[in-house]
C-alpha cells in the first residue's frame, strides 16, 4: 500500500469511510454477553460491531498462534505487558483481516453487535496519577479558589503538576455511583459540617494506559515514554468541590476525588492517533524546561519532536445537553512529558498504570471541561435543554463525554464514550 492510500474496512463489513470506528481506529475492550456473563473476552471494535479477538485468532490457527497470548484474556493485562512490536503486529493482523473481503469467512462468525456486549474495565488499574496540564483550567481554578494569588502557581510551567489518586475506584463507563458525603466548610461558616456534597462536579480528561514495566530506579525519557503509552481512554474525574476546598491545603486532593473516576470501555491505541499529533502550545514568554522534559527534536520550552500534543475534540453532555466542547490541543504538557516526569525520581511503572491529563479547558467559556469553571464557582448557572439550570450536578443527572481525533486521509478516529449517573447518597 502506498503511504497515500487510506485503508478501508472490507466492503462486506458495510462500515462507511467516515465512521469514527473505521479501520483506522480499532480500539480494544473487554466485554461479556448476556448468554455468557462470566466469560470475559477481549474485543476490537469495527463500525458498530465487536470482533471476539481470541476466537478469531484461534480460528486463524498456526499463522496467528503467536498472537494468542496477547488476546487470551480475561483482561488487556497481557497485551499491556507485551512489547510495542507485539502491539504493532496484533494491530497489523487485525487490519489485514478486517480490510480484506477474503477474510470474511474467518471473521464473520466472531462478530457481535455493540448493543449485544457489556463493556467491563479493560484492565485492573495499577497506580493512578492525575495531572493538571491545562493552563486555562489551572488559571480558572486559581482565580476561583485563590483570587488573592497568581492564577498559575510559580512551578506550573516548569513541571507537570499531579497527585496520586485511588485506582480501586476507577470504574468503566455505565457505572453509576452514589453522591459522596464528607466534611465541608465555606469561608463564612463558623465550623465544618458533614453531609452529602452540594458541589458535585465533573472533569473532562483523557487518560493514558501505560504498557510495559520499569525497574525501581529506572527513568523513562520523553523519547522512551512514547513507546510506553499503550492507549487512550476518555476519563471523567468526578470531583466534590466543597469537600475538596476544605481538605486540599496543604497536601492536595483526597476524599473530594477518590470516590469515583470513570473511564471509557474502549481503549484507543496511541497508534491510531498518529495523524492527530500537533505541537504543544508555547509562546515566547514560556520558560525553558529542564532537559529531562525535552525529547528528541523538542524545543527548549518543551514542544515538538517526541513531546507532541494531540488534536482531540471532546464533547461533554449533561442529561443530553452539550455543555462544553473542550479542545485537547490547548494542553500544555504532552503525555510523554507526563510519563517521563512520573519516573524521573526512579519510581517504577507497571502495565495497567493509568494517568489522567487533568481537566481539558480552553480559552472560551464553551471549552471549559468542569462545571466549576462553566458556572464560575457556582455563581453563573447554565441552562439545559429541558429548561432547567445547573451549577453543579443533581441526583439523577447523567454525564456523557465523547471525543474524536483526525485520522489518516481525512477520516475520523472516535474515542468511545464515558457515561455515568449520579445516584442519591447511599
Ligand atoms: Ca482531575
Amino acid at each position: 500500500m502506498s503511504p497515500n492510500t487510506v485503508a478501508t474496512a472490507a466492503p462486506w463489513l458495510g462500515v462507511p469511510a467516515d465512521h469514527p470506528f473505521g479501520i483506522a481506529t480499532l480500539p480494544y475492550g473487554v466485554f461479556t454477553t448476556t448468554d455468557l456473563p462470566d466469560r470475559r473476552r477481549i474485543g476490537v471494535r469495527i463500525g458498530d460491531r465487536v470482533l471476539d479477538l481470541r476466537a478469531a485468532v484461534e480460528a486463524a490457527g498456526a499463522p496467528a498462534a503467536d498472537l494468542h497470548p496477547l488476546v487470551a484474556g480475561p483482561t488487556l493485562a497481557a497485551m499491556l505487558a507485551a512489547a510495542p512490536s507485539d502491539w504493532a503486529r496484533l494491530r497489523a493482523w487485525i487490519t489485514t483481516q478486517l480490510g480484506d473481503d477474503k477474510a470474511r469467512g474467518l471473521v464473520e462468525p466472531f462478530l457481535l453487535g455493540c448493543s449485544e456486549v457489556t463493556l467491563l474495565l479493560p484492565v485492573e488499574i495499577g497506580d493512578y496519577v492525575d495531572y493538571y496540564a491545562s493552563a486555562h483550567h489551572g488559571s480558572n481554578v486559581g482565580k476561583i479558589f485563590r483570587p488573592e494569588s497568581p492564577a498559575l502557581p510559580v512551578n506550573w510551567k516548569h513541571l507537570p503538576i499531579g497527585y496520586h489518586g485511588r485506582s480501586g475506584t476507577v470504574v468503566v463507563t455505565g457505572t453509576d455511583f452514589h453522591r459522596p458525603s464528607g466534611q465541608r466548610k465555606g469561608p463564612q461558616d463558623p465550623a465544618p459540617v458533614f453531609g452529602p456534597s452540594i458541589r458535585l462536579d465533573i472533569e473532562a480528561e483523557l487518560g493514558y494506559l501505560v504498557g510495559g514495566a520499569t525497574r525501581l530506579g529506572q527513568r523513562l525519557s520523553v523519547d522512551d515514554a512514547g513507546s510506553r503509552l499503550f492507549g487512550v481512554v476518555i476519563l471523567n474525574d468526578w470531583s466534590a468541590r466543597d469537600i475538596q476546598a476544605w481538605e486540599y491545603v496543604p497536601l492536595g486532593p483526597y476524599l473530594g476525588k477518590s470516590f469515583c473516576t470513570s473511564i471509557s470501555g474502549w481503549v484507543t491505541p496511541l497508534a491510531a492517533l498518529d495523524a492527530a499529533h500537533i505541537e504543544l502550545p508555547r509562546d515566547g514568554d514560556d520558560p525553558e524546561v529542564l532537559p529531562y522534559l525535552r525529547g528528541t527534536g523538542t524545543s527548549p520550552t518543551g514542544s515538538g519532536g517526541t513531546a507532541y500534543g494531540l488534536d482531540v475534540h471532546v464533547e461533554v453532555r449533561v442529561n443530553g445537553t452539550v455543555v462544553a466542547r473542550p479542545e485537547y490541543r490547548d494542553m500544555y504538557w504532552s503525555p510523554a512529558q507526563m510519563l517521563a516526569h512520573m519516573t524521573v525520581n526512579g519510581a517504577s511503572v507497571r502495565p495497567g498504570d493509568l494517568f489522567g491529563s487533568g481537566t481539558i479547558s480552553g480559552p472560551e467559556k464553551g471549552q471549559r471541561g468542569s462545571l466549576l469553571e462553566l458556572s464560575w464557582g457556582g455563581s453563573e448557572p447554565f441552562a439545559l435543554d429541558d429548561g432547567s439550570s445547573r451549577t453543579y450536578l443533581l441526583d439523577g443527572d447523567e454525564v456523557v463525554m465523547t471525543a474524536w481525533a483526525p485520522g489518516p486521509g481525512g477520516s475520523r478516529v472516535g474515542l468511545g464514550e464515558v457515561a455515568g449517573r449520579v445516584l442519591p447518597t447511599a
